[in-house]
């Protein structure tokens, strides 16, 4: 490993301890040069293949520009954005596999992505889970709804949680109210 001080192209490791439950190597590097000591960290590389069949490493950076295609117009920043795509490879290095398919990074962007925006999710939602009609979009939306009933959350403008006729007035402010409306 080269030296970043002075470039050396060799170095010595000095000691090599595991780290994050074993899933890094972490190695104390000394400079026969310069004499400087750094740290280097190893960890395998996960792996994602495509459908052609050929792999390549797991690149942050490709999650975030898919997502932020999804997210064009909405009000998603940068760092939501990398936060995400770290997310993303957690989870999938949780599964402990050293290689996933292309997909499963796309269905894995799913869930932490629902939380972030909708909108955005429904667009990736109907690419990663190759939508064909407007019911794919119907069943999904209706998902959607029924898990900001469940939660008690508000829904998206326009996303209404109960239909027209029963609503009451100022339903859309009640209800961040967990339980149930206090200007009743
Ligand atoms: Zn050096």
């Amino acid at each position: 490993m080269r030296c970043p001080f002075c470039h050396n192209p060799d170095s010595r490791v000095i000691d090599s301890r595991e780290a994050d439950e074993g899933a890094t190597t972490r190695r104390r590097r000394s400079c026969p040069a310069c004499g400087r000591r750094f740290t280097t960290v190893e960890e395998a590389v996960l792996a994602v293949v495509k459908r052609s069949g050929v792999s390549e490493p797991f690149n942050r950076t490709k999650v975030v520009a898919g997502v932020r295609r999804a997210c064009q117009g909405r009000p998603v920043d940068e760092d939501q954005l990398q936060k995400l795509a770290q997310q993303v490879e957690d989870a999938i290095r949780a599964t402990g596999a050293a290689e996933v398919p292309s997909n499963e990074v796309g269905l894995a962007i799913l869930r932490p992505l629902r939380e972030l925006d909708e909108v955005a999710y429904l667009r990736f939602a109907s690419v990663y889970r190759a939508f064909t009609s407007l019911e794919d979009f119907e069943k999904e939306i209706t998902e959607l709804r029924a898990r900001h009933i469940a939660a008690g959350t508000l829904p998206l403008p326009g996303m209404q949680n109960d239909p027209p006729a029963v609503r009451r007035r100022g339903a859309g402010r009640s209800q961040a109210a967990p339980d149930g409306s206090p200007d009743r």
